[in-house]
């Protein structure tokens, strides 16, 4: 019996015709071009439910909503199919394939994101082999967790981060070895992808957080912190230098830091750098981070952390609950110290 796969169309350029203010999402378009597609009706290829979402968005158009909206849809239809691909804007792809990963607590199938740098309907264009590929992935019986694919590369979703504004090779994954790739077979890397999550698949319910990103950089005003750690904040991914360091000259910037984890605002320390990993013993200057009650990112993406953030707050969990479980690994977005 055939494979099936859920084609679910949120938005972004794959599915896009350009306006008379640049490219945006049209309802119906997408599937008029996959009637033309004859790739679609191929003995290789699993049987597709094409569902499109309304209103269809620019992925910078994104919220933590549309987030759960996509886990709800999974869900709906988890029994029904073997495997996920979900079309997406490359913007925020990145951040809805981490909340995804949390979300869908459970999982026990591919769910599979991709996009284009290019829209399908134009003739050079990324759109038919990143999706061609993504529903053979998607039908897979061997992949059980949330991926990114794009040109030829299958990354675990809560590593992935977009690195190319232009390039076809939109994404990677700098901590992770992608977990396959695809070129005249498709290899998934031995040993890489998860086990299936004991089920059944549940979507937690997500209240609404105040969370916010700060990039340090040269001379940042403690003013200006103090001010993004006033209430309503929750949580905060701070995104520090090399090893996980900030500017210790000024005692007022530290001290807006540990006022605010004394409050109950969890902090976590990202690097700005792509490779590597926090590491707060490693010098002084990361030290005092520790100092303020800052808790360590390790080597997950400002991207992973920010949708934990989100998934650990909304879903309930206390303060000291949300600090611990930021530094355990829950679904293979960070590399624990050995
Ligand atoms: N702005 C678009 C989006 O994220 C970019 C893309 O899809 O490549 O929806």
């Amino acid at each position: 019996m055939s494979r099936k796969v859920l084609l679910a169309h949120t938005g972004g350029t794959i599915g896009m015709r350009r306006g008379p203010r640049g490219y945006e999402p049209q309802a119906g378009y997408l599937a008029e071009l996959l009637s033309r597609m004859p790739e679609l009706a191929d003995p290789s290829m699993p049987e597709v439910e094409l569902v499109e979402f309304e209103p269809l968005l620019d992925s910078a158009d994104n919220r933590p909503a549309d987030w759960l909206r996509m886990a709800r849809e999974v869900a709906a239809r988890y029994d029904a199919i073997d495997g996920v691909v979900l079309l997406h804007g490359t913007d925020t792809m990145a951040y809805s394939a981490s909340a995804l990963a949390f979300l869908l607590e459970g999982l026990g199938k591919p769910v599979v994101l991709t996009g284009s740098q290019v829209p399908l309907a134009e003739v050079r264009s990324d759109a038919r082999e990143n999706l061609v590929a993504s529903l053979q992935l998607a039908a897979r019986a061997d992949l059980h967790e949330v991926c990114v694919y794009f040109s030829g590369r299958l990354l675990r979703g809560c590593r992935a981060t977009k690195v190319s504004a232009s390039g076809f090779d939109a994404f990677d994954s700098p901590n992770e070895a992608p977990l396959g790739h695809v070129g005249i077979d498709i290899a998934l890397r031995p040993g890489a992808p998860r086990p299936p999550q004991p089920g059944p698949l549940r979507v937690p319910e997500l209240a609404d957080v105040t969370v916010a990103a700060l990039r340090l950089f040269p001379g940042i005003d403690a003013r200006f912190v103090r001010h993004v750690l006033q209430e309503p904040l929750r949580g905060l991914v701070l995104e520090t230098y090399g090893a996980g360091n900030a500017p210790s000259r000024d005692p007022e910037l530290l001290d807006a830091l540990a006022e605010a984890t004394a409050r109950g605002v969890v902090i976590v320390n990202t690097t700005q750098c792509l490779r590597g990993r926090v590491d707060m013993r490693g010098y002084a200057t990361g030290a005092a981070l520790l100092d303020a009650g800052v808790v360590s990112g390790a080597d997950m993406t400002p991207e992973a952390a920010l949708s934990k953030l989100i998934y650990l707050l909304g879903s309930g969990h206390a303060p000291d609950q949300v600090a611990s479980l930021m530094q355990r690994d829950l679904r293979g977005e960070l590399t624990p110290f050995d």
